[in-house]
């Protein structure tokens, strides 16, 4: 970067151009927007020129620049459109101290003018160091078509209003203050009704504003069900919508984390730096941390919170620092793969009872009661049972369960990649082996898909019969 691109403060400075002619007049057009001092050098000014001075817009000299003009002043403008004269006014002027340009000659200038975007007090300036005038050209006409005109007013209202927006907490409270204003409220503001609409709208914002950060924190247990966000209930919808923070787990799908509210921090309990899965004590301190300082913090669990989520050590991590919470039921992967294969958890007269069991608990494979589940017509959901399978096969065929019992694997329920693996308790172990599930899977002991002709199964549904 030869050129280093600063915003100048001209305020009260006396800017020297000389020269009279269509180069002097371009310039003097932009540095009138500026609260510069502007003083001219021209034998032969222009007609525009003469007209502004009597408006006292600038000061007139009809006599070429000589020693001692420059003295004090910022930055001279050469722009005689005669190199022998710029050369002359340049030499002056880098004798008493100013910078100097040199309209059209950027070898011999000290600084350059780059091509602006004006949106005052919002200004873009763009330079090429000489390389490509055409593509600074275009870059502006570009942007120029891309920045509404009203967000010079905006900032300008935006500007004024920053002192009295300090009543807001810094940090956070602020900054979606902010950017409630300029991506939202003002626009709209404006739109409607003008400066004086924006100026209402900024007060009546800061007033809800301040209201929402005197709210003390709080956690909502939301669940966020098995994938497809048309099964989020509209209290999780909404809140997702209110959203301070959003602490999740690896299973979210990227479209429920959409949802969440623009401004929310979004925070993977799933990701490098906590680990493959982040230590319960790191994510409770999480939650107790963001509520405390008030923020509205969703804490956006798979399926069902209640349901092998751990809950229960983070209400109580929450309880103990006093924070007030609540939890959104959601729907658990059972229910979405059991609806996935046409059967229902339970059915009179085949079982009055079902079982959510785990495949595995903190001290390895679970134990359950195998003896009741071995018995004819017995149905269970079982969660993180991809793993244990052989495990599951080995204790129920044990106790006496029939090798003709139906299970079935419902990878990713109710997501587009959603699969269905139906087999048998005797064939279990060798089709998990053959389908190579990658996903989260639950697995139905005891049903099988219906065999009905009309249901209608997700398009990218795979039946893969092993049996
Ligand atoms: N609270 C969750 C369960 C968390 S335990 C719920 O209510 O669903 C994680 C296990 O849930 C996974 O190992 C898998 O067995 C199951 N699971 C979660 N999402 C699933 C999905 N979309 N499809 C199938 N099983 C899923």
């Amino acid at each position: 970067m030869q050129h280093f691109p600063i915003f100048l403060s001209l305020s009260g400075e006396r800017v020297v151009v000389a020269g009279g002619g269509a180069a002097a007049l371009a310039k003097l057009r932009l540095l009138m927007k500026t609260e510069a001092r502007l003083v001219v050098h021209a034998p032969d000014p222009a007609p525009e020129i003469e007209t502004w001075a009597r408006d006292a817009r600038l000061t007139l000299y009809r006599r070429a620049l000589v020693a001692g003009d420059v003295a004090g002043a910022r930055l001279v403008y050469a722009a005689s459109e005669d190199a022998a004269e710029d050369a002359r006014v340049s030499a002056i002027a880098r004798a008493e101290g100013a910078l100097v340009n040199i309209v059209d000659n950027l070898a011999d200038s000290q600084f350059l003018t780059p091509a602006i975007v004006d949106r005052d007090p919002v200004t873009i300036a763009i330079g090429t160091e000489g390389a490509a005038p055409v593509l600074a050209r275009a870059l502006k006409a570009e942007l120029e078509a891309r920045l509404p005109v009203r967000l010079g007013p905006l900032a300008r209202i935006g500007k004024a209003f920053r002192k009295v927006a300090e009543a807001l907490p810094m940090g956070r409270a602020r900054r979606d203050f902010w950017q409630a204003y300029y991506f939202g409220t003002g626009p709209r503001a404006f739109d409607a009704g003008g400066e004086e609409g924006t100026r209402d709208a900024l007060d009546a914002l800061l007033n809800a504003h301040l209201a929402r950060a005197q709210r003390p924190g709080s956690v909502a247990f939301v669940g966020a069900g098995p994938g497809d966000p048309e099964l989020l209930t509209l209290k999780a919808r909404r809140a997702l919508d209110a959203a301070d923070v959003v602490i999740h787990d690896r299973l979210i799908s990227p479209e429920i984390l959409e949802l969440a509210r623009r401004e929310a921090t979004l925070i993977d309990m799933g990701k490098q730096g906590f680990g493959p899965s982040a230590a319960q004590s790191d994510i409770n301190a999480l939650l107790v941390e963001h509520a405390t300082t008030g923020a509205q913090v969703v804490r956006l669990k798979s399926g069902d919170s209640t349901v092998f989520g751990r809950l229960d050590e983070e209400i109580e991590a929450v309880e103990a620092a006093g924070i007030a919470w609540h939890i959104v039921p959601g729907i658990t992967s059972a229910s979405a793969a059991v609806a996935a294969i046409g059967q229902s958890l339970t059915r009179r007269g085949r079982n009055a009872s079902v079982r959510f069991l785990t495949g595995h608990d903190t001290r390895g494979f679970a134990d359950h009661d195998w003896r009741s589940l071995a018995r004819p017509g017995e149905v269970a959901a079982i969660y993180m049972g991809k793993t244990s399978a052989r495990f599951f096969q080995g204790r129920l065929l044990m106790h006496g369960a029939d090798p003709a019992t139906p299970v079935t694997l419902v990878e990713n329920a109710s997501r587009a990649d959603q699969r269905i693996l139906a087999t048998t308790l005797a064939d279990l172990p060798g089709a998990l082996t053959d389908a190579a599930l990658t996903g989260p899977a639950l697995t139905l002991f005891g049903l099988a898909p219906r065999a009905a002709a009309h249901l209608i199964r997700h398009d990218h549904d795979l039946i893969q019969e092993l049996a």
